[in-house]
């Protein structure tokens, strides 16, 4: 049955008090793997700052008379430092709005939710968190690749590959890479080649599956499977492919045998 009303569910949820951030995941695209708690949020909030990863269907469902704005940071391109974000966040709360920060996929995985979180505390403004559905795993999960399997793995990584070009990080991936376990990446398109030549480095062969999604669970969703030894030139083959999560293991390897049997949704 199509989704009529939150009123019509049994759930209790709780009013917005003014003077309150809410910092809230918005899941990694498809706006029907938002949370109830955050479209009741996009449903009260007075402001909603966002970040560029938020699907724009998503932002079609806030209060019509709210204000909407863009606080996204971007890889390379200008955008609000985070000190402004935090700033803003508090002096709105300040003049009592009910003050919705609302990101990609889960506020507290890479999303520098908690430092705002801590900010807020610093601020002494109230603040909830509403969970959301992070890319690393949803994103692998539509796509057809497991978190686990118990013949796979009896743990998954979840690494950002941002800053993964110094020496230490390299020294990181290393060990993350000598686990034997799978590696998720977020961020990680442009330091890839740095990451994969720390991976072979570190023992890992060059036959180990790999997937990259790009846009998952979007209209755009791409899938590239391949390999560690050729991860990098397939990569850059196409178009560059962001956001994306990358995915270096044996559950990358399953999505062949999924995709046998599994049904997208439309
Ligand atoms: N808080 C977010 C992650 C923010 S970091 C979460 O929990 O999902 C930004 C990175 O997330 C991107 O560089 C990319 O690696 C990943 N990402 C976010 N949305 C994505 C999507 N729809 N498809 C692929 N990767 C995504």
């Amino acid at each position: 049955m199509p989704f009529q009303s939150l009123d019509a569910a049994v759930f209790d949820f709780p009013e917005f008090p003014p003077g309150e951030v809410w910092l809230a995941g918005a899941g990694p695209g498809d706006p029907r793997l938002l949370t109830l708690l955050a479209l009741h949020a996009l449903r009260t909030a007075d402001v909603i700052i966002h970040d560029a990863l938020v699907d724009e269907r998503i932002l079609t469902l806030i209060r019509p008379d709210a204000t909407l704005t863009l606080a996204g940071k971007r890889g390379g391109q200008p955008s609000a430092k985070q000190g402004d974000i935090n700033q803003r966040l508090i002096d709105l709360a300040r003049d009592n709005k009910r003050v919705l920060r609302l990101k990609g996929g889960d506020p507290f995985v890479f999303g520098r939710g908690g430092e705002e979180a801590l900010a807020l505390v610093d601020a002494g403004v109230p603040f909830r968190v509403i969970p959301g559905v992070t890319a690393g795993l949803s994103g692998l999960a539509l796509a057809g690749i497991p978190a686990t399997t118990r013949d796979t793995n009896h743990a998954v990584i979840l690494a950002s590959g941002h800053r993964a070009v110094d020496s230490g990080a390299i020294a990181d991936w290393i060990r993350l890479a000598q686990t034997g376990q799978p590696i998720v990446m977020y961020m990680a398109i442009s330091n890839l080649p740095g990451i994969v030549a720390a991976f072979l480095d570190a023992g890992m062969a060059s036959e180990t599956p790999v997937a990259i999604v790009c846009s998952a669970t979007t209209r755009d969703e791409r899938v590239l499977e391949t390999r560690l030894g050729d991860v990098v030139k397939d990569a850059f083959d196409g178009e560059i492919c962001a956001p994306a999560i990358v995915v270096v293991g044996a559950t990358a390897g399953l999505r062949s045998q999924f995709l046998k049997t599994m049904v997208r949704w439309q």
